[in-house]
């Protein structure tokens, strides 16, 4: 298929599929098709390169130049950034085209893409299945005028991880600060890679936990990600955290011998209310790797029942400072009386935060007085750093990854997941993301079957840092033998969805 060609197919999929909420702002088809243009040329004189003519979408919390950047937030409506993230800079300079720009929770703050200001994101799967098991095309209306229900998306880049579900685009980027790449592409079918803290870089990504926080990446299969990967891996001048080296290029290693390598099961990441459904897919998948030779053994992390206080409290206390600038004096909304400037400030952030986000500034200060510092931020410093030793030692004991669930169930229906405060809902969904974020290890959401309500169940691998080649590898040696079916929402004439298979090495190779 063509740059051209495909450029059309991902905006008629956008177009059959904008109900599902999931994109911001899009880049006009007259912009695209002149790019697409202008790709399809540098194809034909052989100077193509690495991501020429490929659709991506990008989380809107990465800046991007004259295009409105609000984070799904009324703080930021106004927002109009004067630069380029380096993620967005530099898939650009590799060829790629931006479809625009997605969904998310308020701030990337969120599990299920429910709580932006731009109204909830629907998971691409609902069309094909409900909770009842029927067929439909849900909007975001629909729930409020005839009680109809739909499945969370996951978040809180669900934008991202359903416009590439969806077939709007090839991949996407996500930020992953406590789970929000993997979680999202665990309910919407995808592979979702959260790499190593420092091998992406975060200018422009506008922060949330910067101690934590990464650029993640979305693609239906562990090839597209690691093309990805290369395009946008290694130093950044703009970000110190960024690594020194310059990046390797990731290879997959299609001949990856299963039978060296030991893969460890934390036996704390059987938490309280994994669904059985979950509990079967680890075994299987445990089984499998055990049947080509791999060494499969139980390990203990014993500080993993730690990491969600320990990173809700670190999460508070970076949001707490990260947010003093959105005061609407230099950033942000303004609508605030002027009589006093506190009372401009106070009015601003009440009116421009969610009560999530105002509640994590409260609750990040609170942390912060001195009379609280050594006991709450101090406190999960320390917690955080036996919580990475854990890695460490499973690690230097001779594993080589870990396989772990990645969301406690399938997709719940948005019904069931707005019923609880935004509290509770984190504490349940990041059970087991967190850790990897407090770890700064690569970690990847592997979509590996469908669940009885007909919808994705993923998996985690998660690897020493700047071990992405090694992961992705095995990732990708499971990517083949379980052959997940992705979603095709089949719109398009059968000779157009034969075409429509979305794996973009094809184009490349063109
Ligand atoms: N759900 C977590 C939170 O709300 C993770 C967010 C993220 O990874 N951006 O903090």
């Amino acid at each position: 298929m063509s740059p051209h060609d495909l450029a059309l197919l991902c905006q008629k999929q956008l177009q059959y599929t904008k109900h599902l909420n999931y994109m911001l702002q899009q880049t006009s088809s007259d912009v695209l098709e002149k790019q697409a243009k202008i790709s399809e040329q540098l194809y034909s004189q052989g100077t193509a390169k690495a991501l020429e003519g490929i659709p991506i979408a990008f989380k809107d919390n990465f800046c991007t130049l004259g295009v409105p950047t609000t984070c799904g937030s009324r703080m930021l409506l106004n927002y109009v950034p004067p630069y380029n993230a380096t993620m967005v800079e530099k898939v650009l300079e590799a060829g790629a085209l931006m479809i625009g720009k997605a969904n998310l929770d308020e701030f990337a703050m969120g599990s299920g893409s429910t709580d932006g200001c731009h109204g909830p994101v629907i998971n691409p799967w609902s069309m094909v299945t409900t909770p009842s098991g029927e067929r439909l095309s849900p909007s975001v209306a629909d729930q409020s005028s005839d009680g109809s229900d739909w499945f969370v998306a996951g978040g809180s880049s669900g934008g991202s991880a359903a416009a590439v579900a969806a077939g709007a685009c090839l991949a996407s980027f996500g930020s992953d600060t406590g789970g929000s790449v993997r979680i999202p592409a665990s309910y919407c079918g995808l592979v979702g890679l959260k790499p190593t803290y420092g091998l992406l870089s975060r200018h422009g990504l506008i922060p949330l936990v910067n101690s934590m926080d990464v650029p993640g990446i979305f693609t239906k299969t562990v090839t597209d990600s690691a093309i990805i990967l290369n395009a946008v891996a290694g130093h950044d001048n703009k970000d110190s955290t960024t690594v020194q080296e310059s990046h390797t290029p990731i290879q997959i290693d299609e001949d990856i011998d299963i039978s060296k390598l030991n893969v460890g099961i934390p036996k704390e990441f059987y938490v309280p209310g994994l669904s059985e459904e979950v509990v079967t897919v680890w075994r299987e998948i445990a089984d499998l790797l055990e049947k080509a030779g791999a060494r499969v053994t139980e390990v203990s992390m014993p500080h993993s029942r730690h990491c969600i206080i320990c990173y809700h409290v670190l999460c508070c206390c970076e949001v707490a400072s990260n947010f003093s600038r959105y005061t609407g004096i230099e950033f942000g909304l303004r609508c605030g009386s002027e009589e006093s400037t506190e009372e401009l400030y106070a009015e601003n952030r009440h009116h421009g935060f969610n009560d999530v986000v105002r509640g994590r500034i409260l609750a990040g200060n609170f942390f912060l007085l001195r009379r609280n510092y050594e006991r709450f931020f101090l406190k999960a410093q320390r917690i955080r750093r036996l919580i990475s030793n854990d890695f460490k030692n499973a690690f230097s004991a001779g594993v080589d990854f870990l396989l772990t669930p990645i969301t406690l169930s399938d997709a719940p229906s948005h019904s069931w997941f707005i019923q609880k405060d935004s509290r509770t809902r984190s504490a349940e969904q990041d059970v087991v993301t967190t850790a990897a974020n407090l770890a700064g290890v690569p970690a990847i959401s592997l979509p590996l079957k469908l669940s009885r309500q007909n919808l994705p169940l993923s998996l985690q691998l998660m690897g020493p840092r700047f071990s992405e080649s090694r992961l992705l590898s095995l990732a990708h040696w499971i990517e083949n033998e379980v052959q997940f079916q992705h979603l095709d929402l089949d719109f398009h004439s059968v000779e157009e969805s034969a075409e429509n298979q979305f794996q973009f090495n094809d184009v490349i190779r063109k």
